[in-house]
């Protein structure tokens, strides 16, 4: 660089070569660079030293207004250019000139030799002076065709113009271009090649990659894995469409398939909890299993399951696993009111209730601390409701949630199905427990019934064993219900049986259990029963029975008897005790003493032992039974109107057995049925025999109170009728008033139905009962047994003949006739036959004789044991 007053500034080459005496001011380029606005290349000349031919371009440093303020100059070695050929691309075999103004060669590369030489071409001359640049073809000396190309500074007219000219033959040039042109037609099958190997290596990687993951993804979906979204490894508009297609369905079957298994767990639960429900597991047990199951299902859930009793007032039971018992333990027997706090609100509303903020709710005012210890933040509660009857309610199942957070759908659903399920699982207990008393309890009086009286005395019979500490089975009956029953009604009559049960209920009381075990019959067990505490008992009972009965503002008074069989004495089996006690109550009946202790002594008098149902259908299979017949005399003719069949045991140890000792014994089973069909068939084969011989007389059997239940007795006498084709009007069946009385709803269709096959019927023992005539109209008999007890003591009272004739003539007025049974002389005899009575039977006339004696009866006219008779002949 070089300062305007001609002095060098700095130097690129070495610091010794600025020498300030040096002073270039003088040099030609100085003043011209100052002059011209660019750069402009100065002197050409041999460098002194280095023998390099040295080309100076210079220029004028200025500041921005343009005016100079240094010079810079560079000197350029002219051998750098062939140096730099290479470099600059340009071929091995061209020729560079450098030429000035006229076109002599100052410098020539690679051959020095021209040097000083004249450009000899015109045609190049030519366009070098015409142009700055340019090219062309020439043919030079060795006929070669050259490529020229130059290119000059400045103007011809510039004095330090210089022009350089390369030279290259044109089949260098040719050669490049041809070599170009197949390294460009080799480049482009390459690059078409590559690039359709790597179209189709990219559309294969593109197409199908994206079908690998989306085939992975569907795979995975198969295997249910669906939480690995494929949309982020998709690229691609379409395939993207289809991944978010696909994770849309992933995510969506997840959803369903986590509802599906929550479901399934519900149903599973749900399931179990109804299993346990079906097997009458207790409450408690099938609520706390439904408590787990919400519990399970909603995630920082406690459940308590409070249930009312049947009034709806009462807290009966409270479940709450996982809460402190000290909840339920307050609740629980709780009457339900406000002050029970948030728990009972369901019950109260009788609707669901949601407390989504607990602090916040004045429904937990009452609750606070609980909510706080037990850091329960949100809580709902579903009422257990039953539609029937009118929308009665049984319990809540209250949810308390750890959390705040609303309900959801979910969560109020599972709890609607929780308080249905609860539903079921009370109304179960209930059922459950209903039946349970059904099966123990008598339904009208609500005592036990029989058959749990049986199981306690079966157990008092364990415990007696044990301890040895005596108890007492005691059969009490009602004298005297019958007649309410009929006179009143059976609704006075029912609940008759309920009064008298309930007094029972209160003498007996913790002594022991009362239970209702017929009609008008009693079972009562006593515990701990030493004998001066018996006889107070009893007399207590008789006392209460016998105090008169208020039914719906009818004065009722009545009686009882009472058996009693004590444990051993009486017996050591449930078996032996019942029947003991039955039997002693009987005979407690027939002598009015009210109550009767049952003694083996008196068992033994009276045959009782042998008198056993298996004992009678023994004798019945065996034919032990026999009838004897008893004639019965018309009293207008004197001859024998007929005869009645009296059964008798002929066993084969006690000789004959009067039918008073078995008879009620078989009356308290089904036995009396082929008894009585037996002794029907008997009497009308022995009675069609006797026709047959030419004595044509009638024959009456006994029926008993069963009897007239069965439905199908008329169809069986017909049957015995037409195998022995007897007329069915010379057959008389005897019934007792109190038969007939006893279910008179079920023993009047069967009268009709043997009416109505044209049997006769009688009623036996008349006068002994309470029915009036008035009755008996009803009844389809047509004759009256007057009871003995009136006939017997005919002679010695006037009282029992005016109630005899009053008898008489009221029964002809009905169109009956009257028999007088027990007739035992003939005074009575000739009392009856003036009053008009129409039959007669008894000792006096003739004792009941058996079958093969009674032809000898019929022919023997003047028969010393009918000395009455022979005074009508
Ligand atoms: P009933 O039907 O009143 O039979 C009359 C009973 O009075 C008979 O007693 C008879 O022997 C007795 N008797 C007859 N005349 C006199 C008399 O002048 N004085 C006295 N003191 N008694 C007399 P029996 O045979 O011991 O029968 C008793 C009861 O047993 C019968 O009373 C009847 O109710 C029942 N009975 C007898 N046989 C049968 C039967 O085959 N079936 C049923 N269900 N009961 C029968
Ligand atoms: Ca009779
Ligand atoms: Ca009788």
């Amino acid at each position: 660089i070089i300062g305007l007053n001609g002095q060098p500034l700095c130097s690129g080459l070495m610091s010794n070569v600025l020498h300030t005496e040096v002073n270039l001011s003088d040099r030609p380029y100085f003043e011209r660079v100052l002059d011209s606005p660019g750069t402009i290349l100065g002197e050409f000349y041999i460098g002194r030293i280095s023998e390099s031919p040295i080309f100076l371009v210079i220029t004028a440093l200025r500041r921005d207004d343009g005016s100079p303020y240094a010079i810079g100059y560079v000197s350029l070695d002219l051998r750098s250019l062939s140096n730099q050929k290479q470099h600059y691309g340009v071929s091995s075999d061209t020729q560079t000139l450098l030429l000035d103004r006229n076109n002599i060669v100052l410098k020539a590369h690679p051959d020095n030799s021209l040097y000083g030489a004249a450009l000899t071409s015109d045609t190049v001359s030519k366009l070098l002076t015409e142009h700055t640049s340019g090219s062309t073809t020439v043919r030079r000396s060795d006929g070669k065709r050259w490529q020229v190309s130059f290119a000059r500074t400045g103007t011809q007219a510039d004095p330090e113009a210089l022009t350089i000219v390369h030279l290259t033959p044109s089949s260098t040039i040719l050669s490049q271009v041809n070599q170009a042109l197949w390294i460009g037609i080799g480049l482009t099958v390459l690059i078409t090649i590559i690039t359709l190997l790597l179209g189709w290596w990219g559309l294969y990687a593109f197409v199908g990659r994206n079908i690998r993951y989306l085939t992975e993804d569907a795979k995975r979906l198969g295997q249910r894995t669906y939480n690995e979204p494929v949309t982020p490894f998709i690229t691609g508009a379409e395939f993207q469409a289809i991944g978010s297609e696909l994770d849309t369905v992933a995510s969506e079957l997840q959803e369903l398939e986590l509802h599906w298994e929550t479901s399934l767990r519900q149903r599973q639960s749900e399931a179990q909890i109804l299993r346990l429900i079906a097997n009458a597991q207790p409450l408690e047990d099938c609520l706390t299993a439904l408590s787990y199951l919400i519990q399970d299902q909603i995630p920082n859930s406690l459940v308590a399951i409070i249930l009312l009793d049947e009034d709806q007032e009462t807290i009966t039971t409270c479940v709450a696993p996982n809460l402190p018992s000290a909840i339920c333990t307050r609740l629980n027997q709780a009457k339900v009111s406000t002050e029970l706090g948030w728990h009972v609100q369901a019950l109260i509303q009788k609707q669901a209730i949601i407390s989504n903020d607990v602090k916040a709710d004045a429904l937990w005012s009452h609750s606070a601390d609980q909510a706080l210890q037990n850091h329960i933040e949100t809580a709902w509660a579903y009422p257990i409701i039953a539609s029937e009857p009118e929308h009665s309610i049984f319990g809540t199942i209250n949810i308390y949630l750890q959390k705040r957070r609303s309900p959801t759908e979910i969560d109020l659903n599972l709890s609607r199905m929780a308080a249905g399920l609860a539903l079921i699982a009370v109304t179960q207990q209930r059922q459950h427990q209903t039946l349970q008393y059904q099966s123990r309890h008598d339904p009208l009086t609500g005592l036990f019934n029989r058959h749990t009286l049986s199981s306690y005395i079966t157990a008092a019979i364990h415990h007696a064993q044990a301890t040895r500490s005596p108890f007492c089975v005691l059969m009490l009956d009602l004298d005297g219900f019958k007649e309410v029953n009929n006179t009143l009604g059976n609704e006075l009559g029912d609940l008759l049986l309920k009064q008298a049960g309930q007094r029972l209920n209160e003498v007996v009381a913790d002594r022991g259990y009362v239970g209702r075990s017929g009609n008008d019959e009693y079972l009562i067990l006593l515990q701990q029963a030493n004998n001066a505490h018996l006889q107070d008992t009893l007399k207590a009972l008789l006392r209460a029975m016998r105090t008169p009965f208020t039914l719906h503002g009818v004065h009722v008074q009545i009686s009882a008897s009472i058996g009693v069989a004590c444990y051993p004495e009486a017996g050591t089996e449930l078996h032996s005790l019942l029947q003991h006690s039955e039997s002693a109550m009987y005979k407690a009946r027939r002598e009015g003493s009210g109550f009767l202790l049952y003694d083996r002594r008196d068992e033994e008098k009276t045959n009782l032992h042998i008198m056993t149902l298996s004992g009678l259908r023994g004798a019945l299979e065996n034919s032990e039974f026999v009838l004897h017949f008893q004639p019965k005399i018309d009293l207008r003719s004197g001859t024998t109107a007929g005869l009645e069949a009296l059964i008798r045991w002929q066993h084969p140890q006690k000789g004959l057995i009067s039918p008073q000792s078995f008879i009620g014994v078989a009356e308290l089973s089904d036995i009396i049925h082929p008894l009585t069909l037996w002794v029907i068939e008997e009497s009308v084969r022995q009675c069609s025999r006797w026709r047959k011989l030419g004595y044509p007389v009638t024959v009456s059997a006994n029926l008993s109170t069963r009897n007239l239940l069965r439905h199908d007795l008329p169809n069986q006498v017909q049957k015995i009728i037409k195998r022995h084709n007897f007329p069915a009007n010379r057959l008389q069946l005897e019934v007792t008033e109190s038969a007939v009385m006893d279910d008179i709803n079920r023993a009047l269709p069967v009268l009709q139905g043997l009416r109505g096959i044209g049997v006769r019927l009688a009623l036996d023992d008349f006068g002994t009962g309470y029915s009036s005539l008035a009755y008996i109209r009803r009844l389809p008999v047509e004759n009256l047994k007057i009871d003995r007890s009136f006939i017997t003591v005919l002679d010695k009272s006037t009282e029992d003949r005016q109630i005899v004739m009053t008898i008489i003539k009221l029964a002809h007025s009905l169109r009956l006739t009257v028999t007088a049974e027990g007739v035992e002389n003939d005074t009575v005899l000739r009392i009856l036959r003036r009053m008009g009575c129409n039959y007669a039977q008894g000792f006096g006339i003739a004792r009941p004789i058996p079958a093969e004696q009674v032809i000898d009866w019929f022919n023997d006219a003047n028969n010393p044991k009918r000395p009455i008779l022979q005074q009508f002949v």
